[in-house]
């Protein structure tokens, strides 16, 4: 037994080893992604669920490395947030998404979608976030009322007044706030009406473990009952079939996004199969 417990103790100890290698190894191909631009935004819509009518897309990263092919998010952004990274991906998202916004103006005659962004708790510690936003506004030609920030509801406990100063910052400057994964982190019921925000989305979670009538579907009937309260608009996540559509607009519920709609797209997929139908 004792010889066991020191074998698997061993092998314990070389994956631990080989996970650090793989954590740096990771962070190396990172720091080159951004150097060699090998990220790409997807867009997914966000549609109105009681007539279908398309209102934005949520931008969300992927990687397309040579050596990897396609990395998901749920792989490198853990990463990226410890090392700091994530500060320089989502800068180049959020100047990324601006250019595109400003070319589907351009194109596209009386786009009048919105675009929502993720932020980390990394970025909105930075002491440049506004400064940086100023400078890629003023560089792209865009205005803040296109673009809405989704910042999760974990993030905004930290330090509540700062956190409502930069929110506030950034509403005068038009832009959109969004509190995202709600539900799932700390409870903000006690400071939610404080904040300057604009909409709630549900978690994912939430959504795909909804049965009628079960805590889930409490919860979330909860959550838009709150919302509307408050004057904040619901964006439930992860719609994947007809019923959990069904039951969602049964509770209220304004807007959403999903498979059952769309997957994230590439922007191309976006012009030719949304955009030009709709708008053109
Ligand atoms: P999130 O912000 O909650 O984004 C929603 C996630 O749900 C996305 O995963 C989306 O592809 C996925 N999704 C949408 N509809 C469905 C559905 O019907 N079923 C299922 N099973 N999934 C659905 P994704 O793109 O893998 O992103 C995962 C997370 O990574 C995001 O969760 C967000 O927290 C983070 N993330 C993604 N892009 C960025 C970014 O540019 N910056 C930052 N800071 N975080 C990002
Ligand atoms: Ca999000
Ligand atoms: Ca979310
Ligand atoms: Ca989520």
């Amino acid at each position: 037994a004792k010889a066991q417990g020191r074998n698997s103790y061993k092998i314990f100890d070389a994956q631990m080893h080989t996970q650090a290698v793989n954590r740096l190894t990771l962070e190396t191909e990172i720091r080159k992604a951004l150097e060699r631009e090998e990220f790409i935004v997807y867009y997914q819509p966000i549609v109105d669920l009681l007539g279908g009518r398309l209102i934005g897309f949520e931008a969300l990263v992927r990687w397309l490395s040579p050596t990897r092919g396609f990395v998901s998010p749920g792989e490198f952004i853990p990463i990226a947030e410890e090392t700091g990274l994530i500060v320089q991906i989502d800068r180049w998202m959020f100047y990324t998404v601006c250019q595109q916004l400003v070319n589907w103006k351009t194109n596209f005659t009386h786009f009048p979608l919105k675009v929502s962004i993720n932020l980390s708790a990394q970025d909105i510690r930075q002491a440049s976030l506004i400064e940086d936003i100023d400078r890629t506004l003023a560089e792209t030609g865009l205005e803040g009322n296109s673009i809405v920030l989704e910042i999760t509801e974990s993030m905004l406990i930290e330090d509540i007044d700062k956190t409502i100063d930069l929110l506030t910052q950034l509403k005068d400057r038009k832009i959109q706030i969004s509190i995202d994964d709600f539900g799932t982190g700390y409870s903000s019921l006690n400071y939610l009406h404080r904040l300057p925000a604009d909409n709630l989305k549900i978690d994912r979670s939430f959504v795909s473990q909804m049965e009628e009538g079960n805590r889930n579907y409490q919860v979330v009937s909860t959550i838009i009952a709150l919302s509307n309260q408050l004057g904040l608009a619901v964006v439930a996540e992860g719609i994947e079939t007809p019923q959990q559509l069904q039951w969602l607009q049964q509770l209220g519920c304004e807007l959403g996004q999903g498979y059952l709609f769309s997957p994230p797209l590439a922007s191309q997929e976006i012009e030719t199969h949304l955009l030009k139908e709709d708008y053109e």
